[in-house]
């Protein structure tokens, strides 16, 4: 049978990283990975899933596949979401049903919460309804695990505005809560 993941992660935790080593490993073996990207994301121009380490790869929008017959689906082993925090609650319902009726495993890989320590609209649907939930974890600079995405500028740290700033990855900095709460971005 198969499962819907969500595998979340502060910025920086090398989730990208960690989608594009998996779709290596399948297509290695010989499987068809089908990589997706929520379409907020237009972080890179083109829809191309990009690592900080330097690994990439082409996408398509999680939009295209909205329509779709399940044999436009069975030849696939596993379908891969990049930056699933921005998927719709609709988005996130269409990977279950494509799991449970296809038989097909989705993982998605994104951010559970924003810069102000909320949930985003896919992160909650997929804390909801997935079958398996595991996070991908990286460290504040005092060692602590980092839970929080502070946003920040010349200032410090910046706790009201948009919920989505994109392409603005450097203004991000990942933080354990205290020391979010205490404003320390160093
Ligand atoms: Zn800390």
């Amino acid at each position: 049978m198969a499962s819907l993941y969500f595998k979340y992660g502060v910025m920086g935790a090398a989730k990208s990283a960690e989608l594009l080593t998996t779709k290596y490993r399948y297509e290695e073996t010989g499987q068809k990975v089908m990589c997706l990207k929520a379409d907020r994301d237009s972080r890179d121009g083109e829809c191309i899933i990009k690592s900080r380490l330097g690994l990439s790869a082409k996408a398509n929008n999680v939009s295209e596949i909205f329509g779709k017959s399940k044999t436009y689906f069975c030849g696939y082993s596993i379908i891969l979401v990049d930056e699933a925090q921005f998927c719709t609650t609709e988005e996130i319902d269409l990977f279950a049903k494509i799991v449970d009726e296809y038989n097909v495993p989705v993982i998605c890989y994104g951010l559970k919460t924003d810069f102000q320590n909320h949930l985003f609209e896919g992160s909650k649907r997929l804390l909801e309804i997935a079958d398996n939930i595991s996070e991908i974890r990286t460290v504040c600079w005092c060692g602590k695990k980092a839970i929080c995405n502070a946003r920040y500028n010349e200032f410090g740290i910046v706790r009201t505005g948009e919920q989505i700033m994109l392409g603005a990855n450097d203004q991000y900095v990942s933080l354990c809560r205290k020391h979010y709460n205490a404003g320390m971005i160093k």
